[in-house]
């Protein structure tokens, strides 16, 4: 139990995630909170007495899970959760930073909660032991964007944690690359944030994206440099120490040393696609993107990569972004695998276990239904 020494506090720019399941799709802000209920604002709709669950994102870059139930909604407004048990956010810090700017924590003393009231302290537990989540090389908060009346991408919600291989899947124009483009920076989301270990890569883009790389076959590197001279200036670009023992090390590790004077522009598409992968390694980026890594890869090129990502990612070096068409691939390499659809995402789980939780036999069936027929599986809310 604890007592609450102070009271009432509103929160401005706590962002959270909440939905009919843990996965939460739909983004909002939470402007106060207490040990039983919270405030989210949002234009979403949700309906009175509904059971939600809300993720918010905490000053120390960790999720924090609560689960509870719609009091009321106000239209255009926002909702008042009442929460499934009293809680209170597992730091007990005083204000923390994101991104740089300030922002008040949960634990501020806060609205609903009265001078000299005990409480009990009880977490969700998010993880097999309890054990609270490891902070997110990746995380994605309520990313958005549209282009004139088309909506690419909508209120998509996620994370990726180091050793972590997570699949973004999807039909074509589901919104996959767009959602690579604004994680690097390239494209400005209409709405949302994007956080690299923390680092929000709007306010400190160089800073995010030199501890990230990325690779894709849209993305070639410049076919007049030789495979040694575009590994050196795109090790110039990101300043890697030691480059030449670096660049040595990448063209004998993905079987490059014979192309080493060869022009990127003679290569064949697979050789290309793994001076891409050596290039998106020179700097021992902590997030790795990958597009479609092995589209142009014969099977046993395409086995040898998945090997050596998987071995990136188990080895701890960072987690992985991963988008494939090839479901085989998805079930082989991925931890976890977040279905999107239309710009938004559906479905989240182990790529393994979520067919049979669906009713389905493969992942290419679940695919195939969650690409046309999301509402046979419950699924589709705001679609
Ligand atoms: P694919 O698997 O075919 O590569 P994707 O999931 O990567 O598809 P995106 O390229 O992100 O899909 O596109 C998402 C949606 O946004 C599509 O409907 C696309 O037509 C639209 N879109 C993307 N870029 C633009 C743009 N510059 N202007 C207008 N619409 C765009």
């Amino acid at each position: 139990m604890i007592e609450v020494k102070e009271k009432t506090r509103f929160l401005s720019e706590l962002s959270c995630a909440f939905g009919p399941t843990p996965d939460a799709p739909r983004s909002g802000t939470i402007t106060s909170i207490g040990l039983r209920e919270c405030f989210v604002k949002t234009k979403a709709i949700v309906i009175e007495g509904q059971d939600l669950f809300v993720r918010v994102w905490m000053p120390d870059n960790r999720w924090l899970r609560l689960s509870g139930r719609v009091k009321y909604h106000m239209s255009g407004v926002g909702f008042g959760v009442v929460f499934a048990a009293p809680t209170r956010p597992p730091s007990a810090s005083g204000l923390g930073r994101r991104g740089g700017r300030r922002v008040a924590g949960l634990h501020a003393p806060c609205h609903n909660v009265f001078k000299g009231e005990t409480a009990e302290i009880r977490m969700r537990k998010t993880e097999a032991g309890g054990a609270a989540p490891a902070p997110g090389v990746l995380s994605v908060e309520g990313l958005r964007k549209t282009y004139g009346a088309t909506v690419a991408v909508e209120a998509v919600t996620f994370d990726v944690r180091p050793g972590e291989i997570v699949g973004l899947l999807g039909p074509n124009g589901a919104g996959k690359t767009t959602t690579i483009s604004m994680i690097l920076g390239v494209l400005e989301p209409t709405a949302g944030a994007v956080f690299i270990e923390g680092i929000d890569v709007r306010r400190e883009r160089s800073r995010a994206l030199g501890r990230t790389n990325f690779a894709a076959v849209y993305a070639p590197l410049p076919g007049n440099l030789t495979v040694a001279q575009s590994l050196r200036v795109f090790g110039m670009i990101y300043g890697v120490a030691r480059l030449q023992a670096r660049i040595d090390e990448l063209l004998a590790e993905f079987d490059l040393r014979l192309f080493r004077d060869t022009k990127c522009g003679v290569l064949s598409s697979g050789e290309q696609t793994r001076v891409a992968l050596a290039k998106a390694m020179l700097n021992r980026p902590h997030l790795l993107l990958l597009d479609e890594p092995t589209a142009s890869l014969d099977p046993s090129s395409a086995r040898d990569i998945r090997a050596r990502m998987r071995g990136f990612a188990s080895r701890g070096e960072g987690g992985v972004l991963w988008t494939s068409h090839n479901m085989y691939e998805v079930e082989e390499v991925c931890d976890r695998v977040l279905f999107l659809s239309k710009g938004r995402i559906l479905l989240e789980g182990d790529p393994r276990a979520l067919p049979r939780e669906h009713g389905r036999a493969s992942l290419e069936e679940l695919f195939i239904t969650v690409a046309r027929e999301p509402l046979s599986l419950g699924l589709g809310g705001g679609l």
